[in-house]
């Protein structure tokens, strides 16, 4: 783990930028080091290790799902998750909804944008989410807040072009909020920018970064496939 690299990246954020401190295969011990300097935005993308890791740490910690969200694992963390960004259907959102009922909360997402060029990505297209955002069965989730936007680029060095999916997210962004939450206080996140593209991201507009592997090192997927 970096220390300096994490207090590099925190000194160089904007005021209004978060970050997630991305942990996803990292032990209890790299968080807990983390949480030890102040930091509180950790970022998970398997239900059931974010469950476990939840109940091993400090209760204060802001837990953020980001990964792919499977339906029969959101009672995995519906109890005590801060932020799911990666709603990417209306079936999950409505499911998502469900669950989040029968734990008493109120659970705030995002609506996960496919903007890469890579056909592996999941998220909305603009049409889907309008469709989804127009139709009186999402007016009916009283369980679910959605509080922004999130994406991910295209893995690639062509800069120009991991700019302008950026700024098509933000675009999509604007667009939604004009057409649809201008009335909501809470919808204003745009979850974009990873340790490889998190400056392009700023520039273009993120107010909430997902770092990992600058951080934490690189991942070891061995153990886990
Ligand atoms: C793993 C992951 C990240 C962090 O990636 P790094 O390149 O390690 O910073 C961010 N967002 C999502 C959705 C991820 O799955």
């Amino acid at each position: 783990m970096d220390i300096n690299r994490y207090r590099e990246i925190c000194a160089a954020l904007p005021e209004n930028v978060k970050l997630v401190a991305v942990s996803k295969t990292k032990p209890a011990e790299d968080i807990e080091r983390l949480y030890n300097t102040g930091q509180r935005a950790f970022g998970e993308n398997k239900a059931q290790e974010l469950k476990g890791k939840h109940e091993s740490l400090p209760e204060d910690i802001e837990w953020h799902f980001i990964g792919h969200l499977q339906k029969n694992k959101i009672k995995y963390i519906a109890p005590f998750v801060t932020l799911i960004h990666s709603i990417d259907s209306f079936s999950l959102l409505e499911e998502v909804d469900r669950i989040a009922a029968k734990n008493g909360r109120v659970i705030p997402c995002l609506l996960q944008f496919h903007i890469a060029a890579e056909e592996t990505k999941f998220g909305f297209s603009l049409e889907e989410c309008i469709e989804m955002l127009e139709s009186p069965s999402f007016k009916l989730l009283n369980n679910v807040e959605i509080h922004g936007v999130m994406g991910m680029a295209t893995f690639t060095d062509d800069e120009t072009q991991v700019r302008r999916e950026f700024k098509n997210l933000r675009q999509i962004f604007e667009r939604l909020k004009e057409n649809f939450f201008k009335e909501s206080d809470c919808f204003k996140e745009v979850s974009m920018g990873m340790t490889h593209d998190y400056g392009i991201a700023i520039e273009e507009g993120s107010t909430m970064v997902r770092i990992g592997s600058a951080i934490f090192g690189e991942r070891n997927y061995s153990h886990s496939i």
